[in-house]
């Protein structure tokens, strides 16, 4: 009998109390967000009818696509997980409760223009690469302060935290690392003074989400497991 989303949406609840436990934290303090880029709408909504309600997206018209064909589902939380282009800025900031993947002022400020106020600020990550490489996007870690005090004066936006992905390698020690620097990264910001929450530390993903955990992940976002292998 084929393993339905229930199903291996309940196996990951499950891995993250476990996780949760050997680290010794309440399992209510992480939130689970279900990564559905490249799924289908049909896919969300049987997510949705067992009970997980936020979900992450990477590709702008993709994710505006599905938004509209779930509207009659209530209280669905949607949060940007991808690269943003300055002209996609508006749709970002109309559409979405949380952006993870904010590394550059320019688009910082138009977030923050752009957001309508009845929705509130949009809560953003800033998108650290933790492990300095040549191909992945984020602030590097010496130049994080300097954006995080920008985006925080930012009246469109809360600076709830950091998100990071690191480097790909099965050592999971190396792994556990990078969660550990990025957690140090939030510690950091945390003496500057700043106004926003700094609550929110979003890394963990389907291979990883324990390392993860055990490092203080407030906001793991799993697609894989939740929803099977994305088609390209
Ligand atoms: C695709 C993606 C995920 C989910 O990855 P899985 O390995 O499928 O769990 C999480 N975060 C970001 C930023 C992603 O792009």
């Amino acid at each position: 009998m084929p393993v339905t989303i229930a199903d291996k949406l309940s196996r990951v609840r499950q891995r993250l109390a476990d996780a949760a436990a050997e680290a010794g934290r309440p399992a209510g303090e992480i939130t689970l967000i279900a990564v559905s880029k490249t799924q289908a709408a049909a896919a969300i909504a049987e997510a949705y009818a067992a009970g997980q309600r936020r979900f992450g997206e990477n590709y702008l018209q993709e994710a505006l696509d599905k938004q509209a064909e779930l509207t009659e589902l209530a209280d669905l939380e949607w949060h940007f997980l991808g690269p943003i282009q300055s002209n996609k800025t508006r749709a970002v900031a109309e559409h979405f409760s949380w952006v993870h993947s904010l590394d550059r002022l320019k688009i910082a400020r138009r977030l923050s223009d752009q957001r309508p106020p009845s929705l509130g600020p949009v809560n953003v990550c800033i998108q650290v690469n933790i492990d300095s490489e040549a191909s992945k996007s984020g602030v590097s870690p010496d130049t994080l302060p300097d954006l995080a005090r920008e985006v925080d004066s930012l009246p469109g936006l809360s600076l709830r935290g950091l998100m990071a992905i690191p480097a790909p390698t099965d050592d999971r020690a190396r792994t556990r690392a990078s969660f550990a620097a990025l957690s140090a990264s939030l510690q950091a910001l945390r003496k500057l003074g700043l106004t926003g929450p700094l609550d929110t530390l979003s890394m963990g993903m389907s291979a990883d989400l324990e390392a993860a955990v055990a490092e203080g992940a407030t906001c793991v976002r799993i697609g894989t497991d939740i929803f099977g292998p994305r088609t390209p």
